[in-house]
């Protein structure tokens, strides 16, 4: 029900980046490790350790919960820039601001929950072009209301979008744009 801007970094950059690993909880102190191989290693260790031998990570809540699931491996200094993430029908309505959304049938009413997920690519160029163009064309967005749409079985609704929605998201978009032609990597959302 959601849709991810993205792209991919490269594999040395990913490779070279220091890395955090947490067990989740908010007051956890992350274990820091110089590259990914190195959290990787530190993983597989975990994986191959029995559930109460693990190690408990300082500041966890929960340690018998933490340890029963994979800790959290993260990337540091590139992660703010790597992806953007929205709920489809908000998807929907950025897609349709940069020209992206494929066209279906005209003239009927979408219902962004009852349509299969959109997802495509192209060259962060291309992309940071369109962003540009949507920022200097598009009015202020003056958001949508929470919708009900009717259906056979559960209620499904829309929970709208909030004015300056279209303009924060561009923002961001820009932002992405930039760190994937820094990178030479194309743009891809799904
Ligand atoms: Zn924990």
């Amino acid at each position: 029900m959601s849709i991810t801007f993205t792209f991919d970094l490269p594999a040395d950059e990913y490779e070279r980046a220091p890395h955090s690993v947490t067990c989740g909880c908010s007051d956890v102190e992350p274990m820091l490790f110089p590259n990914a191989s190195s959290s990787g290693a530190f993983i597989a260790h975990w994986r191959a350790t029995p559930e109460d031998e693990r190690v408990v990570m300082e500041g966890c809540a929960d340690p018998d919960l933490c340890r029963h699931y994979t800790p959290q491996v993260t990337p540091l200094g590139i992660g703010a820039h790597l992806d953007v993430n929205m709920a489809n029908g908000n998807a929907r309505h950025i897609l349709s601001v940069l020209g992206l959304l494929p066209e279906t049938v005209s003239g009927t009413t979408r219902n962004p929950f009852l349509e299969d997920d959109v997802s495509g690519d192209t060259t962060a160029e291309d992309f940071k072009g369109r962003v540009l163009l949507a920022m200097a064309v598009s009015p202020t967005d003056e958001g949508t209301p929470q919708v009900e749409h009717p259906t056979s079985g559960a209620r499904l609704i829309d929970t709208g979008r909030s004015p300056v929605y279209t303009e924060r998201i561009l923002a961001a978009l820009l932002t992405l744009a930039d760190a994937a032609i820094e990178r030479g990597a194309p743009i891809r959302w799904y």
